[in-house]
């Protein structure tokens, strides 16, 4: 043990003379969000006895000139008081629990299987508003002491105090200001009053409170389908238990899956206890919220733009039980519900479900655990299911039900597939559309139907490159090249902040006719405008939809009919519900089928089956038309098809042999650093070490790499990476706990640990 590391009592061995000390020592078991890992013993001093409780921040010394620093209270135990060697919590911090036993068993559980120490997940899971009380101020209490009517000093004061000290003991406590009124005195003869003990002061936090969102007109529920029906009474036999069963709603697009959800939680509200819905970041859209806030009337809605103290409040009505029910994006998963009773995951295989920093949790897993750990079901919902989900309703971990039929039993809609090879013989025509495209575009805005397009890239040109010297336009701190943003008249770096003035020549030999090519949304923008001056268009991308309501304005403005044709990337794709959009256009169904990544084909199915699916939505049916370099790819004819379960069967049987996901664990280690030889030496040798320990494991376990990642360089860190991968989780990550640390951490050298990773480049 160094010297500055406190000990822990699970690390001694008692005195033989210790064994009959007294037993009524506290000790409080810390963990910390900054620093040392691991967790740490305390003794609670006698004056800290009562206000001590696991889920409060405390205040302790730590190492050898015990700077105090804040850490977690994660336990309590009683032991001997006589170990010398443990150090006083100095201060008890909050005077409720932050974190709730429940939460303290989650984020455990996060610690462990994530590799992060617990007081990163804390600090990471626990909103900012709420460690730092946000919106909430102190106030100043007046009250009457105890003994006030029988002592002495009480006895002889003038009329004036003695009438004040009866208003303050009918009432306390009170503010000074609420007592001046009350007893009509100005603030001399309460002054006297504490000054002679009859009046003491108590410091308290009141939190300023917010008013709930206006409620949406109630909406009455629909009547359910035969399918919708089948699906909630599977569901209702696991509600109300404490059964935590899972079930897998695979429900094409347009099959009325949120009605299903809304039922299963009127039944859980009923019960008396709270659900949580989870979607994806981006269809957090007025729409959704729109549709859960008219059928329910007790409801926070948890989007990004809330202010600290907006945040605070509403966790602290969540905490209270006076909420029903928790709409959110992944973090919403930590809402603190007292009983809760559901967990609804929509659009269950999205991967904003993944945070891609520390705690680099999937939200997914996190509800799986917590609904394990306090007993409730999870609903996960989508109709192009993640392969893991799709892999454990097949073999029984999770209950499949399926409603293939879309609402009032509309068609899926047919889809073409434009094969932009041939296209590319067409010298006359130049853009993005394809002849196909256009003509099907000028039918449906003549039959008044709208348009939906989807190009998964922003900017206007995506390559900047010489044609006499062959150089490409890259960013100097990252490996990438930059795209061209004609608006700005810049050239952008989509990984980090570096722009730069897009040049009007080469700026290595001077050639003028450099050349900017490839496609973005603002490209596409242009080139609709020109093909159909008459229709009104809107693009759709991050750029666009930067300030707060702008997102709901465009998509109000389009679900008024005030747009034509709604252009942009995959924000457009997923679960917006227009029945007047009669054509969708996917410009390139390829751009992500080559990515460096497994989940690559899985992706591009998902994506193009989601956007598929906001056409057909009404009466006047709906087409969609692909373009693909691929038309053969079986990811682009199974999405052509509406058919996931052909896809998931051409695409399991790859994985397999790879011992990838869902057959095998898998943890990416990346390691960074500006000096590429550094960082090389330090992955070569972790490396190593892992390839030594997983030699004494039993087989299975695979070490890949280091080999510099897709994106080899990133805001001027050069990056490498590796796979582990093996067939038993704990195992993996037993190895990788071992290996940590055995090879010393150059200082300009950092390390990523994911587990369960999802972005591979
Ligand atoms: P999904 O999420 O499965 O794509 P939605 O939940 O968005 O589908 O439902 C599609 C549309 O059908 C929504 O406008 C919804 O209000 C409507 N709807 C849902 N259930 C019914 C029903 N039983 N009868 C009529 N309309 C319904
Ligand atoms: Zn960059």
């Amino acid at each position: 043990m160094s010297a500055n590391q406190q000990p822990t009592l699970f690390d001694l061995t008692p005195d033989p003379w210790q064994v009959d000390a007294a037993m009524d020592g506290l000790v409080a078991r810390i963990v910390f969000a900054q620093g040392a890992e691991g967790i740490f013993d305390y003794r609670v001093p006698d004056a800290l006895r009562t206000s001590m409780q696991t889920g409060k921040r405390v205040r302790v010394p730590w190492g050898r000139t015990n700077r105090f620093v804040e850490g977690y209270c994660v336990g309590i135990s009683s032991a001997p008081v006589h170990d010398g060697r443990l150090k006083n919590v100095e201060s008890v911090l909050d005077a409720q629990p932050i974190a709730s036993p429940s939460m303290l068993q989650l984020t455990q559980w996060m610690s462990e299987h994530y590799l992060t120490a617990w007081g990163r997940v804390l600090e990471a899971v626990i909103p900012a508003g709420v460690r730092h009380q946000a919106g909430t101020r102190e106030v100043i209490l007046l009250s009457v002491a105890s003994d006030w009517s029988s002592s002495e000093e009480a006895k002889k004061l003038p009329s004036k105090q003695a009438a004040i000290l009866q208003v303050a003991s009918d009432n306390s406590p009170l503010t000074q200001k609420q007592l001046c009124l009350a007893a009509k005195c100005t603030s001399g003869p309460i002054q006297a009053l504490r000054r002679k003990g009859l009046l003491i002061t108590t410091k308290e936090r009141v939190q300023s409170t917010w008013d709930q969102e206006s409620p949406e007109p109630e909406s009455a529920a629909h009547e359910l389908n035969a399918s919708q029906q089948a699906a909630l009474e599977t569901i209702e036999r696991g509600l109300g238990g404490d059964s935590h069963e899972v079930y897998l709603l695979h429900g094409v697009t347009g099959s009325g899956k949120t009605e299903v959800y809304m039922r299963a939680i009127e039944q859980v509200i009923a019960a008396g206890r709270q659900a949580i819905v989870l979607v994806p970041e981006i269809s957090l859209t007025p729409q959704t919220c729109r549709r859960f806030r008219a059928r329910f009337r007790t409801i926070a809605v948890l989007h990004s733009h809330l202010s600290d103290s907006e945040r605070h409040w509403h966790w602290q009505q969540i905490s209270s039980g006076s909420i029903h029910v928790v709409v959110g994006a992944r973090s919403a998963v930590f809402a603190p519900t007292p009983r809760l009773g559901l967990i609804v995951i929509d659009e269950e295989h999205d991967a904003s479900f993944k945070q891609d920093s520390v705690p680099r949790y999937h939200a997914r897993d996190v509800a799986l655990q917590r609904a394990a750990l306090e007993k409730f079901p999870v609903i996960l919902g989508s109709a192009t299911p993640s392969l893991e989900s799709w892999h454990h309703a097949r073999t029984q971990t999770f209950h499949l039900i399926k409603m293939g039929v879309r609402i009032r039993d509309l068609p899926l809609p047919p889809v073409d597939i434009v094969d932009l090879r041939t296209m590319a013989f067409d010298k006359k025509r130049r853009g993005s559309i394809s002849r196909p495209l256009e003509q099907q575009m000028r039918q449906a805005l003549k039959d008044k139907g709208q348009v939906i397009l989807l190009l998964n890239r922003r900017g206007y040109s995506t390559h900047i490159q010489c044609p006499a010297c062959g150089m490409v336009l890259r960013c100097p701190e990252c490996d990438i090249a930059l795209t061209h943003h004609r608006d700005l008249e810049q050239a952008l770096c989509h990984y980090c902040d570096f722009h730069r003035p897009a040049p009007p020549r080469c700026p290595d030999c001077q050639f003028e006719g450099i050349r900017y090519s490839g496609s973005g949304t603002q490209k596409l923008e242009a080139e609709v405008q020109a093909r159909f001056p008459s229709s009104r268009c809107l693009r759709m991308d991050s750029d666009s939809m930067k300030r707060h309501g702008s997102h709901e304005l465009a998509l109000t403005k389009f679900r008024n009919g005030e747009v034509d044709i709604l252009l942009g990337t995959q924000m457009i794709a997923k679960g917006l519900d227009f029945p007047n959009v009669t054509l969708v256009g996917v410009i390139n169904a390829d751009s992500a089928l080559h990515l460096p990544d497994f989940r690559a084909a899985e992706r591009t199915f998902q994506l193009i089956t989601q956007v598929a699916g906001r056409t057909g939505r009404g009466d006047r049916g709906g087409r969609v038309v692909v373009q693909t370099c691929q038309p053969d790819h079986p990811a682009v004819q199974a999405a052509a098809r509406h058919d996931y379960e052909q896809f998931a069967a051409g695409e399991l049987p790859q994985r397999e042999p790879q011992g990838y996901p869902p057959f095998g664990h898998m943890v990416r280690i990346i390691v960074r650093g500006p000096d590429e030889k550094n960082a090389l030496q330090y992955a070569d040798s972790w490396m190593e070490s892992l390839r030594k320990g997983a030699l004494a494991r039993p087989a299975g376990i695979r070490v890949l790499g280091p080999a510099p990642a897709p994106i080899a360089r990133l805001r001027g860190l050069f990056r490498f990476h590796a796979l582990v991968q093996g067939p038993d989780a704990d195992q993996l990550r037993q190895l990788i706990r071992d290996s940590v640390g055995q090879v010393k951490l150059p200082t300009d050298v950092q390390s990523v640990i994911d587990v369960d990773p999802t972005d591979m480049l």
